[in-house]
């Protein structure tokens, strides 16, 4: 079986709960959505079968947090995953699934061979998509099987009780669930944005017991 890969780099991750740590970025080709502050619209690929991409992964060593598979949107590629996910584990290489957390079915094909889930929940007044309640839910449910935490992009658009529907999906399930926001700074309106978010951190704070608000950090240092 072949994968289509848009790229393949190692790099400090810039999102999330990691930030800060090196791993291998494995970025599958295409997406189930279309988000309006999308900045992986990807044209580009090439085929790999598991074991090219193997010794791909193997020319960066092991000495690095884990390997990230990221998008576009990975778990379009499962079956492929089914493949690649249990040979990046035998090498001793632990794996980071970054996803926009609505394709559940695809999820519970390959969670037994995912260490950590970044999983997004989609707002629609954030992304320009439909809501995506009932699928965030399930994606959670499996996910909780493994390490996981929710990122929640924040714009100007955000409408705060899509948040407080966030922040009750989460609880209803474990309030120790790590909650990070990250604002989406290609707007205008910064100091508005800002205080939005804070304000979001405040009202999810009450709630839940780990939440954060993290930069995007791989821009503001202009790596990739
Ligand atoms: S889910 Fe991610 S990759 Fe897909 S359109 Fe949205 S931001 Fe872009």
């Amino acid at each position: 079986m072949k994968a289509k890969i848009a790229e393949i780099f190692k790099s400090t991750q810039g999102e999330g709960i990691y930030q800060g740590l090196e791993q291998v970025f494995i970025r599958f080709f295409g997406c189930n959505l279309k988000c309006k502050f999308c900045d992986t619209p990807l044209a580009t690929y090439s085929e790999f079968g598991s074991s090219d991409l193997m010794d791909k992964i193997t020319e960066y060593g092991q000495n690095y947090h884990s390997v990230s598979l990221t998008g576009g949107e990975p778990l379009l590629q499962h079956e492929f995953l089914k493949e690649i996910l249990p040979l990046i584990r035998q090498k001793g290489l632990k794996t980071y699934l970054e996803t926009n957390g609505i394709l559940h079915q695809e999820l519970s094909g390959v969670i037994q061979d995912i260490d950590i889930v970044a999983m997004d929940f989609k707002l629609p007044s954030s992304t320009g998509m439909p809501v995506f309640w009932p699928e965030h839910e399930k994606f959670l449910r499996i996910a909780l099987k493994k390490e996981v935490f929710v990122k929640i992009v924040v714009l100007n658009s955000t409408r705060e009780r899509e948040v407080h529907r966030s922040i009750s999906l989460i609880r209803s399930f474990n309030k120790d669930i790590p909650l990070v926001f990250q604002p989406e700074f290609s707007e205008m309106k910064q100091q508005e944005l800002i205080s939005k978010i804070q304000n979001y951190k405040n009202l999810a704070g009450q709630y839940l017991n780990n939440v954060s608000i993290l930069l995007q950090q791989h821009k503001l240092e202009g790596i990739k």
